[in-house]
């Protein structure tokens, strides 16, 4: 029956899609986060597991009016867990650092016991406002 499996298919999609627009709400927008900051783009190469081969290579730009939100999905079907470089971007944006490395490896479990079932590895590039060197005016204590 390959319509009741594509039904199913996409309602476990769309209960993904609103786990992470909710996610994404929560986050705010990445100028309410980071005013500073005009563009930040993530290059993350996906991999079937720590050492495996390359699934896809994604790059992703956030701008001030995305959302602040940079967990990064898992390839694996049905996954929740994903990738959160939130930390990583904290760190590099609280230090006005312009690029940075690193790699994760999603913490979900399929349920086969492995422990580590996708990776990625990614450079994170930011750029910054220039108009923020002025100082702020306007806010208010
Ligand atoms: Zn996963």
């Amino acid at each position: 029956m390959k319509r009741g499996e594509l039904a199913r298919r996409q309602a476990s999609r769309s209960s993904r899609t609103i786990e992470l627009s909710k996610e994404r709400l929560e986050a705010g927008l990445l100028l309410e986060k980071f005013p500073q900051v005009s563009q930040i783009t993530i290059l993350a190469t996906y991999y079937y597991d720590r050492t495996g081969p390359v699934l896809m290579v994604q790059t992703v730009n956030i701008f001030p009016n995305s959302s602040a939100c940079f967990h990064f999905q898992c390839p694996k079907k049905d996954c929740t867990h994903g990738f959160d470089l939130s930390p990583d971007i904290v760190e590099l944006v609280g230090k006005g650092g312009k690029s940075a490395r690193g790699s994760a490896a999603c913490g979900g479990d399929n349920g086969a016991g492995s422990p580590v079932h996708a990776s990625i590895s990614y450079e994170i590039t930011v750029q910054y406002n220039s108009l923020n060197r002025h100082k702020k005016t306007g806010q208010k204590a």
